[in-house]
């Protein structure tokens, strides 16, 4: 159930997480990047954190010419922020989300 919104501390941890292993990630041979997103995540100080999200992986990969793709819940709330940051943005067709993995496996190709 919904619960209201999250502490910007939860993006800053994750991004901390994330960049270490997406310095791990980027010392391979990769194709892409495609991140399993919802689309309706919330915070207090700001509403389309995930698009900032987005918005800073593009950056990180300034220069590579990587794509980066994600799916999304069918209640997201996709932005402009996100059109603009990603290359490819995908959504579950199906309530309960019974082709989330569809909804994966399309993304990445
Ligand atoms: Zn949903």
């Amino acid at each position: 159930m919904p619960s209201g919104s999250v502490d910007a501390g939860v993006l800053e941890t994750w991004w901390a997480d994330f960049g270490v292993d997406l310095d791990r990630a980027l010392a391979e041979d990769l194709d892409g990047i495609l991140l399993i997103l919802h689309g309706a995540l919330a915070f207090a100080s700001a509403p389309d954190r995930e698009g900032e999200l987005l918005r800073r992986l593009r950056q990180r990969l300034a220069g590579r010419p990587l794509p980066i793709a994600a799916d999304l819940d069918l209640h997201a709330n996709f932005s402009p922020l996100m059109a603009r940051s990603a290359n490819i943005l995908t959504g579950y067709r199906e309530n309960p989300h019974t082709d989330a993995r569809l909804a994966g496996v399309r993304a990445a190709r």
